[in-house]
């Protein structure tokens, strides 16, 4: 056995706990919900790798979390039978932040206890904000299967160390008891902390257990027995008229590591080849990490209503990765692995799915709520458009939900729909016109614009690297070609009168000795000097040939060393 021994926190984890203490107290209550948040994850945890080795249940598989307290003593503690931690969990676990994003967590901070608090969750730090009311925490835990000697003791101030030592544990999983600091007294009651548990921790999948509390003869006395505080039950699997909204909104936070509510969801239960259950939300806010492609909390996959893994990336495509919720399954076999996902066709079949789900459920917002698709854009818009390469089954799905800045508007605003560009085609317009640039102004101040412009005719306005990917993909929308303004000769069809072609052609002839002679000096680094009518006040301009690639493409390879 080792004795007790003390080790220093990791730089950040002080630098969080300093944090902790001082800024997020007006949001103190969030605690509980962290607490009881990791004693359910580790009932999951001890769930799943149970499916394998039954033993590790130790003859008791009823997974609760329970809560007490001791008025004496000024503790309260949260207790959970699962996974439990060996010591060197627990040294990793509960004294760096092994996640890479820590640095990006600090530099978000805004001083807004609010906004500073919805970020705890979302970064994966929960554990430390038990400090916010304790200035001591207790973590007695023992990993399921050890022997009951292989229980851990972890003790912090939350100042810059912690000790830790073996001891004996007899029950499996973890329990912490936290020292409340002066003026916490409030959360030595039941009825406040029943409170806290019904508000944020109502729809945690295990049963969280107090003791009954009786009034009797002028006060309140704790009985020996057990009561179930909150609703305890897979939300999802309930029918949709017995959930409430809040209750929807509710889950989100929980599932959506998430303060924040939902900007919209889709529950349904799907039958068919595969039978499952899908509760899936947008949140209403993009989160830190949703260019990293090592992100985390996408969407949980269950098997009936088997907890089998976080972020199941094949349940949702690249494009939609901002969704979170839950699907269960009916169908797939409990001992699923990651492995088996990659190559299963019933997953492909319940990814499909959910992605029409998600974009039916886009499509309505964009038809009903048009506010809401605007905030959802917003947020979210650059990654949907991925989805236009992404998912050829869904292209034309998607192309409808994307949004353009045109020169309609002519600001940076994205709110032109293809649908809106289409009923406002001129007269004999046939093409859809768009112009890429590296910035906005490039764009709207692109000399291939001005025929346009004098025309009267919309020319989206594209600037953003994805745009060249997504005009790659997309070549036509309803029938429509999609054609660049500033490659090839601009063939304006209908929209010249036989009159301007004529004098075009005439001009050409005309000034042949000059386009000849500009072309010679400018020998090999032009194809082609042609007379034009594209632009009204600019002399010259460079367009690329039909089936070049174009120039802003040009640049953004050349700038990524291609
Ligand atoms: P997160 O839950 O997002 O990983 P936390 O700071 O809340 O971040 O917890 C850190 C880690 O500590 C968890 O990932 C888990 O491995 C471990 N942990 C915390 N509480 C428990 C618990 N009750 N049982 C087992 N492991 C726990
Ligand atoms: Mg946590």
């Amino acid at each position: 056995t080792t004795s007790r021994e003390t080790l220093g926190f990791q730089t950040e984890v002080k630098q969080l706990l300093q944090l902790m203490i001082h800024s997020l107290y007006s949001n103190r209550e969030i605690f509980l919900r962290e607490l009881v948040s990791n004693a359910s994850d580790a009932c999951d945890k001890l769930r799943f790798e149970g499916l394998h080795n039954a033993a590790l249940f130790e003859n008791d598989s009823d997974l609760a979390i329970r809560i007490s307290f001791n008025k004496e003593a000024r503790t309260l503690t949260i207790a959970d039978n699962g996974i439990g931690m060996s010591r060197d969990e627990v040294i990793n676990n509960l004294g760096t932040i092994a996640k890479s994003g820590t640095r990006e967590f600090f530099s978000r901070l805004s001083g807004d206890q609010q906004k500073d608090a919805s970020l705890i969750g979302q970064f994966g730090v929960g554990f430390y904000s038990a400090f916010i009311v304790a200035d001591k925490v207790s973590v007695l835990t023992r990993r399921a299967g050890e022997n009951t000697d292989q229980g851990v003791r972890w003790e912090s101030d939350g100042g810059g160390e912690f000790s830790i030592e073996m001891v004996d544990k007899t029950t499996r999983g973890t329990e912490i008891t936290l020292h409340l600091r002066e003026g916490q007294d409030d959360l030595l009651e039941g009825f406040r902390l029943r409170g806290i548990i019904r508000k944020y921790s109502n729809h945690i999948v295990q049963p969280i257990v107090m003791k009954k509390e009786e009034w009797k003869d002028g006060s309140n006395v704790i009985s020996d027995e057990d009561e179930t505080v909150n609703q305890a039950s897979a939300l999802w699997a309930r029918s949709k008229n017995e959930i409430t909204e809040d209750e929807y909104k509710e889950f989100y936070k929980h599932v959506g590591h998430d303060y924040d509510a939902p900007l919209a969801w889709t529950h349904a239960r799907v039958e068919g080849r595969q039978e499952y259950t899908q509760l899936l939300y947008i949140p209403a806010r993009a989160p830190f990490d949703l260019y990293d492609r090592s992100s985390r909390h996408g969407v949980k996959l269950y098997v009936r209503r088997v907890f089998i893994m976080d972020d199941a990336e094949q349940l949702m495509p690249q494009y939609l990765r901002f969704v979170r919720g839950v699907v269960d399954s009916n169908d797939l076999p409990l001992n699923v692995s990651r492995e088996i996902l990659q190559e299963s066709k019933d997953i492909d079949a319940i990814r499909a799915g959910c992605s029409k789900k998600v974009l039916g459920l886009l499509e309505d917002l964009a038809t009903n709520e048009p506010e809401k698709y605007a905030k959802f854009w917003g947020e979210f818009g650059r990654v949907l458009k991925e989805g236009v390469g992404e998912d050829f089954a869904n292209k034309d799905k998607i192309a409808g939900l994307l949004r353009f800045a045109s020169t309609q508007a002519d600001t940076t605003d994205e709110i032109v729909s293809l649908k809106d560009y289409l009923s406002r085609m001129k007269e004999g317009q046939e093409k859809i016109y768009y112009v890429t640039a590296e910035t906005f102004n490039a764009a709207k101040n692109s000399p291939h614009l001005e025929v346009f412009r004098k025309k009267g005719i919309e020319v989206l306005l594209l600037t953003e690297r994805v745009d060249e990917w997504v005009v790659g993909s997309l070549t036509e929308f309803d029938g429509k070609q999609l054609v660049s303004v500033a490659k090839g000769g601009l063939d304006l069809g209908k929209l010249e009168d036989e009159a301007e072609k004529q004098e075009q052609e005439k001009e050409a002839g005309d000034l042949k000795e000059l386009t000849d002679k500009i072309a010679g000096s400018l020998t090999d680094r032009v194809k082609e000097v042609r007379v034009t009518h594209r632009l009204t006040d600019s002399p010259a301009c460079l367009v690329a040939d039909e089936h070049d690639i174009g120039g802003n493409l040009a640049r953004i390879l050349k700038a990524a060393g291609q």
